[in-house]
């Protein structure tokens, strides 16, 4: 009986997994996601998010003016300096964005919308078949909102036990010291991450995916715009506004005592990037800094702190080509029983 339910569990884990290659329209669908990177509002780079990033940059600009005794002579310069801009590691950054969002479009995309659908299908099985679980029909508006606040938090919370499972477990801490191994930081550096990072996160948070699913889907689409702004959740749209893109970037910025609190600010993720040993194990949070307070990780200068960014007890030359990203952590996870396809050193 037992084995059964796992042969059934494991069959249906790979026919959902994989549902987005089952067919041509499934797969369209799946990659069109990537289509909309910079208009679609779910998307982190939508263009209103980007410029919001943009306007507390430029917030920053006229405070470094008034207060620091060498500001940068330009707007632009202030933005993009050369030294980091232009450092290998940040160069290394935008050549492995180009290949890691070609392999996200065919690959890692289908199979993430996959494992969403199986966690779907999954609760569905559990909350409704089993447990006779009636979801709502339908929600007063203060309901509707405060659900739609604690999915997200679930959400996020599950985004920040996977961070600290990242940074605990060996194995996993093979594949996220990719991330780390920056050793200057961009926008763009947010995206090195290896997709095995991507694979955790997505099936930890499958149930999370799979319960909201289920917990709406009675709920008439006319009651649930009320929780919407431009189509996407409020919640979500007005995180977007937050300036995280900031958050990897040269620019220490802080959003004050009280806000860093509730809000992940750039400085706090530029801190658990630094390898300053008072910084390590800190600032897990992704988007709320709430589960950092909760924990004891939450770590915020009190002054101005040079930070020195990157691996405290790695080389980072080791991950110093796009292949390197990619293959150098199963080297590092499997030992020798993984062959590099390419000379080590
Ligand atoms: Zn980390
Ligand atoms: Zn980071």
């Amino acid at each position: 009986m037992f084995l059964e339910t796992v042969r059934w569990f494991l069959e249906r884990a790979a026919e959902y997994s994989f549902s987005a290659f089952a067919s041509w329209e499934n797969f369209t669908a799946a990659i069109g996601v990537v289509r909309g990177t910079f208009t679609d509002l779910t998307s982190g780079l939508a263009w209103p998010y980007l410029l919001a990033s943009l306007m507390i940059s430029g917030a920053a600009f006229i405070f470094s003016r008034r207060h620091d005794a060498l500001p940068a002579s330009s707007f632009r310069a202030f933005l993009f300096p050369r030294h980091v801009y232009r450092h290998p590691s940040a160069v290394l950054d935008y050549r492995f964005y180009i290949v890691s969002t070609l392999l996200k479009a065919v690959l890692w995309v289908p199979i993430l919308t996959g494992i969403g659908l199986l966690g779907q299908k999954m609760m569905k099985a559990f909350l409704i078949g089993y447990a006779s679980w009636e979801p709502p029909t339908t929600l007063p508006l203060a309901y509707l909102f405060g659900a739609v606040l604690g999915f997200y938090l679930l959400h996020d919370f599950i985004n920040y036990c996977a961070h600290v499972l990242l940074h605990k477990v060996p194995l996993l801490w093979s594949f996220h010291q990719v991330h780390h191994s920056a050793e200057v930081m961009t926008p763009i550096t947010a995206h090195r991450a290896h997709p095995m990072e991507f694979f955790v996160t997505a099936i930890l948070q499958a149930p999370v995916i799979g319960l909201a699913f289920v917990f709406y889907q009675d709920i008439s689409a006319h009651e649930l715009e009320a929780t919407a702004i431009f189509g996407v959740s409020i919640v979500s749209f007005m995180y977007g506004l937050s300036g995280f893109h900031l958050q990897h970037s040269h620019l220490p910025i802080s959003y004050g005592p009280l806000l860093n609190r509730f809000i992940v600010s750039p400085i706090q993720h530029q801190v658990h990037h630094s390898i300053d040993p008072r910084h390590r194990n800190k600032n897990f949070g992704v988007k709320f800094a709430v589960w950092d307070v909760l924990f004891g990780t939450l770590y915020v200068p009190r002054e101005r702190e040079t930070l020195q960014v990157g691996l405290p007890d790695a080389d980072p030359r080791e991950f110093s080509t796009v292949r390197k990203l990619f293959f150098l952590p199963f080297a590092k996870a499997f030992g020798g029983l993984v062959t590099l396809p390419y000379r080590r050193g």
